[in-house]
């Protein structure tokens, strides 16, 4: 059974060390998270899974790490200046403050009062100055999205690659919105990590992608170790379209508190590419220059055969990384009361994601040849490249073996006094059946890589 309540999540966060409040000894900064010695493995290894199959399993997609500082034009020309907001509204009565869409029959969700404010539009993004002198002129953003910086790149994808349509660009980075409200650990953050793809089709052939790739997506989603009971496809109703969006069906998760966006699949037509292009006064797409426009590139395709030129559909996946992260945890956590009526605490993560993929423990502390020997194992199973590979010598094998199932990690393998003075086996226990068998030390490299390779 899934986690029930977000409290339980967070204390083990912080008890093993996945996720912490930012700047915390100074009394912390709301909205945004620091991951731990823990948290950083899950999220690397989310995010690798995510580039694996979105980049190196497929042959259509490119990769790109573009910077968050980003030029104000473009987030003019893409609507966000503009539109890139959500209704605000203040409670007269306890001062609070609230977006208007989240609250539930017009009542402050702190004091219950309806004496609030009419909803009002504010900007979600972050502005900064670049330089030393702070006006106009040297304003820039923090990216909303990564999205944007994909757009602004597209000719130079287009032209370091010679991909013709449909091709995609995918991307993994920070984005930044100044959320009205933070609540929901890191489900709402103001400092969050997102992995977007936007994949570039001819237009007229956009439906049809948007159906295959939600498809794609909830798929691999449930690959991850969600299960389909806890997810649901939901479409945006047209009045609750985003600015760009002719349809968005967003893939929802049932987290602690309740069943949320964890990512959405917009439809966003040429509006991105179309509006970095044109937003010049003589806007002639079919030629080859175009005069007086702030942005100096064309972002269109030109057909092979008939030589005119597109500005393509843009098919849009886009995943928060912390949500994942969230959903995984809420998903993976639960607790086990066990024959003897102990209980404990597991984190059934897959494999690929646990944050340790092996521990290593020596059996007792201080006892030079088995420190040794559970070193050496814990190198060679290192060098496999699968990830974290944990030596532990703290001498309590039962305490060691329920902090790994807190953990997540997949298996445990001990060194004892009989793996050093008779036989050279070791023990390995597996998280999630208990079960222990003995293995000679030499067959292990070859039982890990198969575990992973299947498990
Ligand atoms: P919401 O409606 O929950 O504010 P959104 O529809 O604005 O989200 P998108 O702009 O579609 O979100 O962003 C794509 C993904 O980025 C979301 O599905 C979500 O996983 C993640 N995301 C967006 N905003 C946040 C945030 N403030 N904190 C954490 N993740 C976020």
């Amino acid at each position: 059974m899934a986690a029930q309540s977000m409290e339980e999540l967070v204390a083990l966060c912080k008890r093993r060390g996945f996720i912490f409040q930012a700047s915390d000894i100074y009394g912390g900064l709301q909205g945004v998270y620091d991951y731990g010695p823990l948290g950083v493995e899950l999220k690397n290894n989310l995010k690798a899974a995510w580039w694996r199959a979105m980049v190196y399993e497929r042959d259509d997609v490119e990769g790109l790490d573009a910077a968050i500082l980003t030029n104000r034009a473009v987030l003019k020309y893409s609507g966000h200046e503009n539109t890139f907001s959500d209704p605000l509204v203040d409670c007269r009565n306890c001062k609070s403050r609230w977006r208007a869409d989240h609250l539930q029959d017009s009542k402050c969700p702190s004091c219950g009062s309806t004496d609030l404010t009419e909803p009002r539009a504010f900007n979600l993004m972050f502005k900064t100055h670049i330089g030393p002198v702070e006006d106009e002129e040297s304003i820039a953003y923090l990216r909303p999205e990564t999205a944007q910086s994909t757009f602004v790149n597209f000719k130079n994808v287009l032209d370091s690659t010679s991909r013709r349509l449909p091709f995609g660009i995918a991307q993994i980075g920070k984005a930044f919105r100044n959320e009205i409200t933070c609540r929901n650990f890191i489900f709402r953050v103001r400092e969050l990590e997102q992995m977007e793809l936007e994949y570039f089709v001819e237009p007229g052939s956009d439906e049809e992608w948007h159906s295959r790739w939600i498809e794609m997506r909830l798929d691999w989603w449930v690959r991850q170790g969600l299960s389909e009971n806890n997810l649901k496809l939901e479409q945006h109703a047209k009045e609750a379209l985003s600015h760009y969006s002719k349809a968005t069906t967003d893939i929802m998760y049932r987290f602690p508190h309740g069943l949320e966006e964890l990512e959405g699949i917009a439809n966003r037509t040429d509006f991105d590419l179309g509006s970095h292009t044109r937003n010049q006064q003589d806007y002639d797409i079919q030629a080859n220059v175009i005069e007086n426009r702030e942005s100096n590139s064309k972002l269109a395709i030109q057909d092979l055969a008939t030589k005119q030129w597109i500005v393509p559909f843009v098919i849009e996946p886009a995943a928060g990384v912390d949500r994942g992260v969230l959903a995984l945890m809420t998903e993976a956590y639960r607790i086990e009361e066990l024959e003897n009526g102990s209980k404990r605490t597991v984190l059934g993560l897959a494999p690929h994601l646990a944050p340790i993929k092996v521990a290593v423990l020596s059996l007792r502390r201080n006892v030079p040849e088995m420190v040794e020997k559970a070193k050496e194992i814990k190198r060679t199973l290192q060098s496999l490249g699968l990830g974290r590979i944990l030596f532990e010598d703290t001498g309590n094998i039962g305490k060691g073996y329920r902090r790994h199932d807190e953990v997540g990690t997949p298996i445990c393998v001990t060194v004892d006094f009989q793996t050093i003075q008779e036989d050279d086996t070791v023990t390995i226990r597996d998280r999630d059946s208990m079960t222990q068998e003995r293995l000679p030390a030499a067959e292990l490299s070859e039982y890990v890589r198969t575990y992973f390779r299947t498990g």
